[in-house]
Parts: structure tokens; sequence; C-alpha cells
């Protein structure tokens, strides 16, 4: 297969189905393959992506290039206790993967779309749990000098959605932690947490998620939407669900409606609560 794409359309891997064309679209096989190109083209600018559940791509593509871990990262086996996971491995896989050989904790990724690469940038969560509590080392390639490296929990930040690294990487592998449970508990936990899921969040549709970050915990995002009467503005085809009033939802074929949507709610919650909404979605492209 073709690793290297060119003007490759971008709609695919993105979850709400928009986005234009990237110039290059590389998807990689192994660490060295990904070492080799990015010291090779060092002066290109690039951007990994998972399966795109949290990014917004701009209509009029992007000029960077579009990096996607292929098949060869996509393993998970149990080591030395540690359970050694691939960052393009989805996090329903590792759910199941832990439910089969009677991990507990993590039950909570089988309620959320997208890789392990993903989830560890998003420190990805819900019901309570984040990635923070499950990781004990991430492995990737070291965005300033093309190495390989490796961060232990410790030197990691996990914030909400948020993660830092001492150094940006490119994420290859994740070693995580196990606790054993019953496989009986932790079948029930994750049908308990996919209910939940299922009546709280819109399903089958054309979506990024959270669109914002809950500004604190007294003040939740999709509160302010609704106050701000936000709910029930719509640009074009883009508007928010009426299940869940932070989700967007994109019945048509312009990312720009859906940035102009946030946008909007931006600048309305301002002015009524003088509150700042930072996205939670990646708005990537040229504008
Ligand atoms: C229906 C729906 C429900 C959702 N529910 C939840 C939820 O309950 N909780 C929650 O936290 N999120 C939720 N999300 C948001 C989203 O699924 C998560 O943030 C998820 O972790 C993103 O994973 P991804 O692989 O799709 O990453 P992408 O969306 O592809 O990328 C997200 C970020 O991670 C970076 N990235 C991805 N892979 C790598 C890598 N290997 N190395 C370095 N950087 C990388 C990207 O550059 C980008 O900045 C939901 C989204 C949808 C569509």
């Amino acid at each position: 297969m073709n690793k290297l794409k060119l003007n490759y359309n971008l709609s695919k891997n993105s979850w709400f189905g928009l986005g234009g064309n990237a110039r290059k679209f590389f998807t990689p096989d192994n660490e060295q393959e990904l070492a080799d190109y990015i010291l090779k083209n060092n002066s290109e600018k690039y951007y990994m992506i998972g399966s795109g559940s949290n990014i917004l791509f701009r209509d009029k593509g992007c000029k960077e290039t579009i990096i996607k871990l292929g098949r060869g990262f996509r393993s998970i086996e149990i080591k030395n206790n540690k359970i050694i996971c691939g960052a393009a491995v989805l996090k329903n896989q590792l759910s199941i993967f832990a439910l089969d050989n009677e991990i507990t904790n993590y039950e909570f990724l089988s309620c959320i779309p997208g890789t392990i690469g993903g989830g560890i940038i998003m420190n990805a969560g819900c019901f309570g749990y984040e990635f923070k509590d499950i990781v004990d080392e991430v492995k990737g390639i070291s965005k300033k000098n093309f190495k390989l490296i490796s961060y232990n929990k410790s030197d990691i930040k996990f914030l909400y959605r948020k993660t830092i690294f001492p150094d940006d990487l490119l994420i290859t592998k994740v070693i995580f932690n196990i606790n054993f449970g019953s496989s009986e508990k932790i079948r029930e936990k994750i049908e308990i947490f996919k209910k939940k899921k299922e009546t709280a969040q819109p399903s089958r549709i054309r979506t990024g998620g959270s669109t914002f970050k809950n500004p604190d915990s007294k003040n939740k995002a999709w509160e302010l939407i609704q106050k701000s009467g936000c709910d029930k503005v719509n640009f074009g085809s883009a508007k928010f669900s009426k299940i869940h009033c932070n989700f967007i939802e994109n019945q048509g074929n312009s990312s720009a409606d859906i940035e102009k949507l946030i946008n909007f709610t931006i600048d309305e919650v301002k002015k009524k609560f003088n509150i700042i909404l930072e996205p939670e979605i990646k708005i990537i492209g040229e504008k």
C-alpha cells in the first residue's frame, strides 16, 4: 500500500465527515518509518491524527502533512504485568482486551471513540475515569530531536482534556497498569456506562463530541450554551444537538458553518456571562 498519498481528502478521517484535502497524508507502519519521514522532511509542518473524533478539518484543506499511524501500531499484549498497546488501537478494542483478560478500570474506554494516542493527548475520560488513572508510561518520537523517547507517568502533566509532556511527542506506544477484577463485574460496568451514554448523548450523528470544555466546576459548557440561547441557533446545517447541547451536529457539507457556530457561541457566552468558552475540538487547516 502506498504510505504517502497526495491531495488526500480528509473527510473520511473526521467524525464530522468534513474537510478538504491534505497536501500529503502519511501512514507509517513502524517507528522507524515515522522517524525517517519527519527527519527527511524536517522543514515540513505536520499534524498527527488518531481517528479524528475530536477534529474539525477546514473546507480548504491543510498544508501540513497529516500523519496517521498505520496497522503496525495496532497491537496489544501483556508483558511483565503491564499492557503494551499501540497508539492506533481503538479505545473500545482496549476495553474489550481488558475484559477478556479480567483487567478492571478500562470499562470507560468502551464509551469514548478514537485511538489510544488521541485519548492520551486529550486525557479523555467519562464517568469519573480519565486516561491518567490507567497510564504507566508513554513512548513516542520527540518532535524536537526525532528520537525515540519514553516518559513515565510522573513526568507527564494530565489536566482536564489536555496532557502536557516535557517535550511534545508523536505517541507510538502506551504502557498501561494492570488491576485484576472479575469479568462479570467488568462486563456489568461496561453495560451500565454504555446505557448512560446512550441516554445522555446523541448517537449516529456526525459530530466531534463535546464542542467546548467546561470552564470550571460551577459552569458547565452545555448550560452556558443553553442559557445564552445558542442551542437554538444554526449556521446553514450546523446546529447543536437537542439531546446534548454541547454536541454540534453536522447535517451538511460545510466546516465553515460549524466554525461560525463555534465562534458565535464563544462571543454570545462572553457577552452574556463574561466567561470565555474554550473549544475542546481542534480546528485544523487553512482559513
Ligand atoms: C460521539 C463522541 C463522543 C465522545 N465522547 C467523549 C467522552 O466521553 N470523553 C472524552 O474525553 N472525549 C469524548 N469525545 C472526544 C474524542 O473522542 C476524544 O478526545 C478522543 O480521545 C480523540 O481520539 P482520536 O483518536 O479520535 O483523536 P483525534 O481526534 O484524531 O486527535 C485528537 C488530538 O490528539 C492528537 N493525537 C492523536 N493521536 C496522536 C498521536 N498518536 N500522537 C500525538 N498526538 C496525537 C491530535 O493531534 C489532536 O490534537 C467524543 C467524541 C465523539 C465524536
